[in-house]
This record gives C-alpha cells, structure tokens and sequence, in this order.
C-alpha cells in the first residue's frame, strides 16, 4: 500500500486532505497527457525551510501552459503563495519536493480540448536524495530512444505527456543496470537525461547542449552557468556530438531533482579516469553553498516558508 507523504494537498484554491485529492477517470489528463508540470526542491535549515528558485519554477510553468494554450486559472505570484501555504499547513520542516500540476479535468475526451477545463494542485513531500547517495557517481548508457522534440512538439514545455518518452528510455537503462539514460535528439546529437541537462568537461572547455538541441532549460542548468561564469570558467553551449561524450575529461548531470550528479561512465566506457573530476566537484560544491545559503550572491533564489530573512541565514551559516 502506498503510504501518504503528506498530510495535505493544494487542490484548486482549497488545501484539501491528502487522501480527498482524487481526479476522475474520465480526466482527459489522464488520457492524453494534456498537462504541464513542475519540479521543486526545497532545502531546511536550521528551524526555516527555504525554496529554490521558486518564482523562476512558476514562470517555466505559465511558460509552459501558453506554449501549449493551457489557460491556468492563477498567475505565478499566485501559485507561488499556494506553495508556501502548502509546506506551512503540512508543518514541514525537512527537504522537500514539490510538484504543481495543471490539466485538463473532466470535459470528455475530444481532441479539441479547448474547452474541457483546467484543474491545478500542489503537492509537496518529504525528499532528499534521487539517485542513490552510496554511489559517487552514475554509469549511464545512450538511450536506443531518441528525444521527443521539434518539429513534433516543443521540447522546451515541461509537459506532462512528453514524460513517457522519458518513461521508456528510463527503464530501459534500468532493465539494462544503468543507473541513467542519456537521449540523442533527432538530429543524433547529445540532448539531454530523462530528467536532467548534461554538461561535459573537455581540455578545461565547459559545453552543454544549447537550446536549439531539443533540451528543457533546466533551471539547475541556468545556475550552473551562473556560477560558470561567476568563476570565469569557459563554457560554450552549442551542438555536442555523441562522439565527444566518449572522449571527454568529465561529465556531469544537473537537475532540481539530480542537482549536480557525476557522470562515472557512458555505455561502459570511463569518464576520463572513471571518478569524478575536479570540475565537477568544484561546481558540485558550489551548487550546495547556494541551495544552503552560504552564497550571499544567490541567496535572491531562496525564498524562506515560515519567514526568516535570507541574510539572518547566512549569518547563522557564518557562525557554523
Ligand atoms: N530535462 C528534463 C527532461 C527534465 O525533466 C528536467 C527536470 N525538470 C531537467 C532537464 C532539469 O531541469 P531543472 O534543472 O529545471 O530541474
């Protein structure tokens, strides 16, 4: 039996009991896929729970709502406040991931869903590590799946339906004993995770795939490039080639859920000497200093539930 992670649920305006946040089985959602989504972390320190990046998540959502002519009925400032209600009403004071949600609701199932009604809920619970802390790092394979995209649809939506693209590549590495698949676009070049970006590190060169390569852009992916250039680091985001990969000094996923994950090696081959190396530790690291507050730099991507000002966290951090 699944056990509740949380003991409430935002549900259309109205926190709700965890075990009264049902959707219908005719949610035309359900069927087609026709939703966008979200995926937040939120890091406890000391007695205040802080959210990263809130408002650029929510934005990515009413971006992806429009690219997809999904109208939600609360605007991002809006459906920030009900996150933070949210955490505080379930009184959570650890890590936590949270997941806004908009679909289409109960309207039937025709294809012309214009007018089949959009449902919006939050849900937030308990987390911490996504891929197993034991590990220093992961093996990961090429994905025999290509990355869904352009001129199919736009890969830039995080989109409900576009997941089981992920689904499929992502169990596959998992059948296979990988620990993470890594998608080729349509073009055959290198794409993206199944819930990650991916950088690599060549001759002291930092390149991920731009944004024409059919990639979410990643808000990890946004702060990792921050901090890339914040270090005058060389970074190029262009096309990178499948062959590249296999030849690199270093590579590393980045996602909200992933943060900053060493890739040990692809299709079986070493990443450079097969441990993680000095750049990806040293923009690993970083990464943690800003989701805990010890950056006075980035402590603008920290939005506080219960409401500690984000420099009386660094000055407790400080004091450590
Ligand atoms: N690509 C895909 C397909 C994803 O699902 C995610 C996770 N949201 C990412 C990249 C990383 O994006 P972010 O850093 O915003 O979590």
């Amino acid at each position: 039996m699944f056990k509740a992670p949380a003991k409430y649920v935002w549900m259309d305006g109205e926190i709700v009991p965890w075990e009264n946040a049902t959707v219908h089985v005719f949610a035309h959602g359900l069927h087609y896929g026709t939703g966008v989504f979200e995926g937040i972390r939120a890091y406890s320190m000391k007695d205040e729970v802080f959210v990263f990046r809130l408002q650029d998540h929510l934005q990515r959502m009413m971006d992806s709502a429009k690219i997809y002519s999904l109208p939600l009925p609360y605007n991002r400032d809006e459906m920030c406040d009900a996150v933070l209600s949210l955490v505080k009403k379930n009184d959570f004071h650890s890590s936590l991931y949270i997941r806004p949600i908009a679909f289409r609701g109960l309207g039937g199932i025709s294809l012309d869903a214009r007018n089949v009604p959009v449902s919006v809920s939050i849900i937030a619970y308990p987390f911490q590590k996504y891929f197993d802390p034991g590990k220093s790092g992961l093996d990961i394979c090429v994905s025999t799946w290509r990355r869904l995209g352009e001129p199919a649809v736009p890969a830039m939506a995080k989109a409900c339906g576009h997941y089981i693209n992920s689904v499929l590549a992502r169990s596959e590495a998992s059948e296979a004993g990988f620990d993470e698949a890594l998608f080729l676009n349509k073009d055959g070049n290198v794409c993206e995770g199944t819930g990650e970006n991916i950088f690599i590190v060549k001759d002291g060169l930092i390149s991920t795939p731009s944004l024409a390569s059919d990639i979410l852009k990643g808000i990890t992916r946004q702060t990792i490039i921050e901090l890339i250039e914040d270090d005058h680091l060389r970074l190029a985001e262009r096309v990178v080639t499948r062959a590249e990969l296999y030849s690199c000094d270093e590579a590393f996923f980045t996602g909200t859920a992933a943060e900053v994950a060493p890739i040990l090696s692809i299709d079986r081959k070493p990443v450079g000497n097969g441990k993680p190396g000095p750049v990806t530790l040293r923009l690993g690291k970083e990464y943690e200093a800003i989701v805990t507050g010890t950056n006075q730099r980035y402590l603008k991507h920290l939005t506080p539930v219960y409401g500690t000002r984000q420099h009386d966290l660094l000055a407790a951090r400080l004091q450590e």
